[in-house]
């Protein structure tokens, strides 16, 4: 385990003069008192702590409903490290036959794959009619063939109803359609920006669920930041809020709240939506606008989308990459891309992110100085094939 945490309380201590306090609990804040009520969970024992500058950084919280049996044993989240810990001792102690996963988002299929690797039954289930519901439903298919042809039993369009349980363990999943036994099953249906303590301080919350904060992450009170999954973000494609729970934005959005606290100057402009999943042999990436989220910010678009090769074609290991892109018609700028392929597939989605960041057309993309040599690509990226295709010269 100790990898995976990289820096421990006695490390901030120690190298950081950083009073890391685990085990305390911050019950509420008063913005007139400039105090928080700090539970020591350990003692039970709450104090009052006060502060000259406040972050808030409660993350993000597992949605869950609200039916009878979520709390039974053998139903988790994945949501923290303690909760990997709890499922994998679990796992240990009295190996499930059959796990039922519910959601098909990327914890859901991340939990898939691990599970068959087990040697374990795995279902998913999952209420719309594709999996990963962050990239198109024409590239969403190449996962869903992915995951049946590693044994998993994948059921789309069918929704969690409850649990049918035995001294109050969970022995099935119930949903609108069939029983499904269940020895473990874990939660996957998204999180949501934890905000309680803000709002309760009546710290301005915005229209996606997350604080709301300018540029230098700075929320609308004076003196009190916020940065990571509870803070919403700004989207630079659709120059929209959004709220994306992920690790790569929360880190930069704590470094430059942290800047500037210290009394530096940063800002952070916003992001564009890249995320990554790797399923068996399959990664998967995205970034910009799929085409839900272009027509819901109203911008019209086109769609190019090619398969070619990671590698030049007679090179050993070359694997089939399958690339989408979104682009406005009219303006000709990039909207955003989808990647599927094998090995070496998912890290082209950068060259993307950075072509949205730089607000490039795709005929301005289709001569990108990318690098070439057959272990790693055909003489043309698959990016700047599909570019061409967009653009009409192919
Ligand atoms: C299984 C899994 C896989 C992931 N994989 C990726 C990935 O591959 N790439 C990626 O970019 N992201 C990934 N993420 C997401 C990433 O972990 C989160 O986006 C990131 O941890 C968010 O950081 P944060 O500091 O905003 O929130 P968190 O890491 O959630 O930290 C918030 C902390 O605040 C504490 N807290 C909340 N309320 C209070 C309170 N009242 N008092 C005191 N403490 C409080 C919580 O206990 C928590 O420790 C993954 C997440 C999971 C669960």
């Amino acid at each position: 385990l100790k990898p995976l945490i990289i820096r421990s309380p006695e490390t901030f201590r120690e190298k950081q003069n950083i009073d890391a306090r685990v085990r305390h609990r911050i019950t509420a804040i008063d913005l007139k008192k400039q105090t928080v009520r700090d539970e020591d969970l350990e003692t039970g024992k709450s104090f009052e702590e006060a502060f000259d500058l406040l972050l808030i950084a409660t993350g993000a919280s597992p949605v869950l409903p609200k039916i009878p049996g979520i709390n039974a044993q053998g139903v988790y989240t994945l949501s923290t490290l303690q909760s990997g810990i709890a499922i994998r001792a679990a796992v240990d102690q009295k190996p499930p036959r059959r796990v039922v996963l519910v959601g098909g988002g990327y914890i859901g299929l991340e939990m898939a794959e691990n599970f068959v690797y087990r040697g374990i039954q795995v279902t998913v289930i999952e209420s719309a009619s594709q999996v990963m519901n962050t990239i198109d439903a024409d590239m969403a298919v190449l996962l869903a063939d992915e995951l049946r042809k590693n044994g998993v039993e994948l059921f789309l369009d069918e929704s969690l109803q409850g649990f049918d349980l035995q001294e109050e363990e969970v022995r099935a999943v119930v949903t609108d359609r069939r029983t499904l036994p269940a020895d473990l099953v874990v939660m996957g249906l998204g999180v949501r920006p934890n905000t309680i303590l803000a709002q309760e301080a009546g710290i301005p919350i915005g229209v996606t669920g997350g604080i709301k904060v300018n540029e230098k992450m700075q929320t609308e009170i004076s003196g009190v930041w916020s940065a990571g999954n509870c803070t919403e973000s700004f989207h630079l494609v659709s120059r929209r809020p959004v709220a994306f729970a992920l690790g790569t934005i929360a880190n930069k959005q704590g470094r430059i709240a942290g800047i500037n606290m210290a009394g530096g100057s940063a800002s952070f402009p916003g992001i564009v939506g890249t995320a990554m999943v790797k399923v068996f042999g399959l990664e998967v990436a995205r970034t910009g606008l799929q085409e839900r989220e272009a027509r819901q910010a109203g911008i019209s678009f086109a769609g190019s989308k090619i398969e070619a090769r990671t590698r030049a074609g007679y090179y050993p290991g070359a694997g089939i990459i399958h690339v989408k892109i979104l682009f406005e018609p009219k303006s000709r700028r990039l909207l955003g891309g989808q990647i599927v392929g094998r090995e070496g597939s998912g890290k082209r989605i950068d060259v993307l992110a950075t072509a949205l960041h730089a607000g490039m057309t795709v005929e301005e993309m289709i001569n990108l100085d990318l690098g070439y040599s057959p272990p790693f690509s055909p003489a043309w990226d698959p990016i700047l094939i599909a570019c061409r295709q967009a653009a009409g010269q192919v």
